[in-house]
């Protein structure tokens, strides 16, 4: 039987120990003893990882940068930043996570892989710049993948959703200028990194295909909802996305210690759940979500569940962590206002918000 959704893991994924960080490889052994208990293997295919090869991270990294990491790795590790640490194994790490990735791309478009895959890797990517990693990131693997789309899949339009709390500044930067790849962002506003205002919509050639949504801190399931329903998918839409790809992080999650959002695990079930419809839509059912952030343990393994159960057309049966806040029915005022706010701002090139 073929499984309906990929999943992509290697244990080499825990050997970047940064030590005592947010971003440790406990994460990882939560999600995927969560996983293992509810015995997602049964229901996916196993992707192997690979290296990603230097031509490959070239296409979105400069080379002075990766002969830094490199060097920085075989001196035994370094910071990069105060947040960003290269530790001995980082740099090979980074490579197979990248490269997992690429993976998952070549099997959605391959006769008998899966369209759809859930990428478990890290460390994450998408605060990397094509000159230097920040926030925790090394090498921005969604990047990676849309660029391997374009270049070798015969693909012309990539979408990049990403729902992490945090704005995937490296991600909007590397394709700021771009039309090839649409990339909309949904993030808690004001926190790290700054950036991902509503005037923010891209320059030169991708102008108009830059979509920040910032939210207040408090912001839930509804505002995400609303935000996606009001904005994000009717510009998806007229897109027509030939492969859609998730920087899937779940700091927005109400228990995580990064965040101030106040999500669900079956807040990102909806959302999955619409981006496997908008994928079946017009991409042929491509659709890769790869994990960025999400900094409580156990909330991060009830979150990505949710998302691979949806990406594999499973209803939401699962569970969470308890004390989830109540969810309102629709957007608080305030994030109706900003939804407001960016459709206006978008109309005039996006004819499909109306207006
Ligand atoms: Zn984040």
């Amino acid at each position: 039987m073929r499984h309906p959704a990929g999943l992509v893991t290697d244990p080499a994924y825990l050997r970047h120990a940064p030590g005592s960080w947010p971003e440790s490889p406990e994460r990882l052994r939560a999600v995927l003893g969560r996983f293992a208990s509810s015995r997602v293997h049964e229901r996916a295919q196993l992707i192997p990882a690979r290296r990603a090869t230097d031509r490959e991270l070239r296409r979105i990294h400069h080379e002075e940068y990766l002969r830094r990491l490199e060097v920085l790795a075989g001196r035994g590790g370094d910071y990069l930043d105060p947040d960003t640490v290269v530790t001995a194994e980082s740099y090979e790490v980074a490579k197979l996570a990248a490269g997992g990735c690429l993976a998952a791309v070549d099997a959605a478009f391959s006769e008998s892989g899966p369209r759809t895959s859930l990428c478990l890797v890290r460390p994450p990517g998408h605060h990397a710049f094509p000159r230097r990693g920040t926030g925790f990131c090394l090498l921005n693997n969604v990047a990676i993948a849309a660029a391997h789309a374009l270049e070798e899949h015969d693909v012309e339009r990539v979408l990049i959703v990403d729902w992490d709390v945090h704005h995937g500044n490296g991600t909007e930067t590397i394709f700021y200028d771009r039309r090839d790849v649409l990339y909309l962002s949904v993030h808690q506003s004001p926190l790290y990194p700054g950036t991902g205002g509503l005037a923010d919509t891209g320059e030169a050639e991708g102008q108009g295909y830059n979509v920040n949504l910032p939210l207040p801190p408090g912001a839930g399931d509804a505002d995400s909802l609303a935000a996606f329903d009001r904005l994000f998918l009717p510009i998806a839409r007229a897109y027509r996305p030939q492969l859609v790809l998730v920087s899937s992080g779940h700091d927005g999650h109400f228990a995580d210690p990064l965040g101030s959002m106040c999500c669900t695990a079956s807040g990102y079930h909806q959302l999955a759940a619409r981006m496997r419809a908008l994928a079946e839509e017009f991409a042929g059912g491509r659709l890769i979500a790869v994990l960025e952030g999400g900094y409580h343990e156990e909330a991060l393994g009830w979150c990505l569940l949710a998302v691979f159960d949806a990406m594999a057309g499973l209803g939401m049966e699962r569970g969470d962590v308890p004390g989830a806040p109540s969810q309102e029915a629709g957007p608080s005022p305030e994030a109706a206002h900003r939804i407001a706010q960016a459709v206006a701002i978008h109309a005039p090139g996006w004819p499909c918000l109306g207006n």
